[in-house]
């Protein structure tokens, strides 16, 4: 008989019955239902559950959880909402993922590179005047994190020929990047990035990491991508930056309240271009594939795979 394997989603989230389908069509030997299908039987044995922005309350209805699989690659909200938990959470890690944010990051970069925001800007004055051109080799571009996304970014950005820096907690060696570790570096990182990218967890650390003081230790004229989550940048202090062109340009894909109200001051910035968390979706089918790995390796043998480490944040 098929083992119930709850989906817990928020009860807004349009998209349920599509990931249960290819979550299924990845794992024919479970059955993947929503967690109002589980009888009391099921609720008080499942102990594994695959999440995608659950409510705390319904993770909480199953007592013998010992783990959760996100389909998502930022799990902060998960990590905050089931801290008082005893359980394991466990990220999205595909290379798909990767591969679709380091394709944004190439785009958005040459967007800023290439000065797309001053041509659209002079095309509406009918203006015809050419900006000087900077090769890639003479532009650096910081990323801040390097992790699963951060080093898929750098291989694409060197690979386009870009000096590239990157940012972390520990200390990494990625060939074709500067690798600059912990606090004390950020400043010298900062100091020689024309275009920095944001690609951290939202973590106690990272929050308000790019605030007035860090923004003051870009050279002039540098510019931001924020692909990571809104909360690390601080935006009145972004505002500020832009406003006195210090930040020549800020691409923002994600925001401390989404959907971006609209009434908030980004829409209408000559300096900034507004994207609605599109940098890199998941997708579905890589997503469920993986997911259903990582299932099957946990009914074979009991291993949970590797887990987010709560107090770290990430
Ligand atoms: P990851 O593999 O966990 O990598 C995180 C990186 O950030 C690591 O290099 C880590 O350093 C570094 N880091 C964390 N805290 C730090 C700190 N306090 N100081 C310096 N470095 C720090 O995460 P990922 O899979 O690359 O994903 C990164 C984030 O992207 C996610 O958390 C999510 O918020 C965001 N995301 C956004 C979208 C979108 O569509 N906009 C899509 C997917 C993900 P160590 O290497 O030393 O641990």
């Amino acid at each position: 008989m098929k083992t119930s394997l709850p989906f817990i989603c928020n009860p807004d989230y349009p998209f349920a019955r599509q990931w249960i389908a290819a979550l299924q069509q990845a794992m024919p030997d479970e059955e993947v239902v929503p967690l109002s299908a589980l009888d009391a039987h099921a609720r008080a044995s499942c102990t594994v559950a695959i999440v995608a922005n659950p409510l705390p309350q319904d993770v909480r209805q199953l007592p013998q959880l010992r783990w959760v699989h996100s389909v998502w690659a930022g799990v902060e909200r998960l990590v905050a909402d089931l801290a008082d938990l005893e359980l394991n959470v466990v990220r999205l890690v595909d290379p798909q993922l990767a591969e679709t944010m380091a394709e944004a990051v190439l785009a958005w970069t040459l967007y800023l590179h290439r000065d797309m925001p001053l041509y659209a800007a002079q095309q509406t004055r009918r203006q015809w005047l050419a900006a000087d051109y900077a090769r890639p080799q003479d532009t650096t571009v910081g990323l801040l994190g390097l992790g699963a996304l951060g080093e898929a970014a750098a291989d694409r950005l060197a690979g386009a020929g870009f000096n590239v820096c990157g940012w972390s907690r520990m200390r990494k060696s990625v060939s074709h990047v500067e690798c600059f570790a912990g606090a004390v570096e950020l400043p010298a990182m900062l100091a020689r990035t024309d275009i920095l990218v944001c690609l951290l967890p939202l973590t106690v650390e990272t929050r308000g990491l790019l605030n007035a003081t860090t923004f003051a230790q870009l050279p002039h004229h540098a510019s931001l991508i924020n692909f990571a989550r809104g909360p690390i940048v601080c935006d009145d202090a972004l505002r500020a930056a832009l406003d006195a062109e210090r930040i020549r340009h800020a691409v923002l894909d994600v925001f401390s309240i989404e959907p971006l109200p609209p009434d908030s001051w980004q829409w209408a910035h000559p300096r900034v271009s507004v994207l609605p968390h599109i940098s890199a979706p998941t997708d579905r089918q890589t997503a469920s594939a993986i997911v259903g790995q990582n299932i099957r390796r946990y009914r074979e043998t009991g291993e949970i795979p590797e887990s987010v480490d709560l107090a770290r944040g990430y």
